[in-house]
């Protein structure tokens, strides 16, 4: 991360600062949304040597000052986009969403109201982050998957808001129901769902990438896994993975998709640079109370996913 074009984007937004040794202090954009802004709390805490931020009077604080700008501003300029490695994240995101030549299909925007649950406190709030930290979700991985919710949206209202970023644009979403009546997930109507990996910004900083069904199984994993949302790979999906500066996959689906983890990870290692490697959980899902504390343990058990295996296996199938 470059901290200088960092730095200058926080002051062109934020405003004004007070600088205290390492800290910069803004008025807290989140105090001010959520009605709490007073003039003479500390104001927000932003230490850039540390890549963290704080404000004590709303409750909001994060690891890294990319989730600071994406929470305040709804996306992340490209030009503060570095990723490890060599691939450009951003061009690999635009050709899946590239509809003719000039055209870009347009991002699914997230509902009108939508509060970061990093940067807010409240009964509504604390029930939404109840109902993740009951799948066993810490505060700091749904800061980093930008966890949200809104209150008043007719159609997510009760629902919490899980968007899909992207080279930081959020380009879709999807919702699960916490409270209230309704369908337990919801999805926007118009869905380019194929074309989206959940977690994709966070995952581009790892080496090895779990390939996962929905959006729980992968903040299970921490910050390494994305979703695919379903339990079907599509060509736009499999090049993503593809241009990710990651050196292995490995996919976990769901234990009810056995047969189709392996078959996955055979047509991935058919497909993509990288090493491909596969787990084939036993029960439940990578969420589920008994395995979500196990997943590290497991991933040391993943197999590769040996091509010359999957060719045998055909062959014998077929003679
Ligand atoms: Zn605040």
């Amino acid at each position: 991360m470059n901290n200088k074009r960092i730095i200058d984007y926080l002051d062109a937004t934020l405003g004004d600062c007070e600088i205290r040794g390492l800290e910069r202090n803004y008025k807290c954009p989140f105090c001010v949304d959520s009605g709490k802004y007073n003039p003479d709390s500390d104001g927000l805490h932003v230490n850039v040597v540390r890549d963290a931020a704080i404000c004590h009077t709303c409750g909001y604080a994060t690891r890294s000052l990319l989730y600071l700008i994406r929470d305040a501003g709804g996306t992340i300029p490209k030009r503060l986009f570095e990723f490890k490695g060599a691939v450009n994240i951003v061009k690999a995101v635009e050709s899946v969403f590239k509809v003719d030549d000039d055209a870009e299909e347009r991002p699914v925007k997230l509902p009108f109201d939508f509060i970061p649950l990093s940067g807010s406190s409240g009964t509504y709030s604390d029930a939404m982050r109840h109902y993740c930290s009951k799948r066993g979700i810490p505060d700091e991985v749904l800061n980093a998957y930008g966890v949200g919710f809104s209150r008043d949206d007719s159609k997510v209202g009760g629902y919490v808001v899980l968007p899909v970023y992207m080279g930081g644009v959020c380009r879709y979403w999807t919702a699960r129901r916490v409270m209230g009546r309704g369908p337990k997930s919801w999805n926007p109507p118009h869905t380019f769902k194929s074309r989206v990996l959940y977690n994709y910004d966070n995952a581009c900083n790892h080496k090895l990438v779990v390939v996962c069904e929905g959006p729980f199984s992968a903040m299970s994993f921490g910050t390494r896994a994305v979703g695919i949302l379903g339990s079907f790979i599509s060509n736009e999906q499999v090049r993503l993975l593809g241009n990710m500066p990651a050196e292995e996959f490995c996919v976990f689906l769901d234990a009810d998709k056995k047969d189709k983890c392996v078959e996955m990870a055979h047509e991935l290692a058919d497909r993509v640079g990288q090493k491909v490697s596969y787990f084939r959980l036993k029960r439940g899902d990578p969420n589920d109370e008994y395995n979500r504390c196990r997943l590290n343990r497991l991933l040391r058990h993943r197999r590769e996913a040996d091509l010359h295996d999957a060719l045998q296996r055909e062959f014998d199938r077929l003679f």
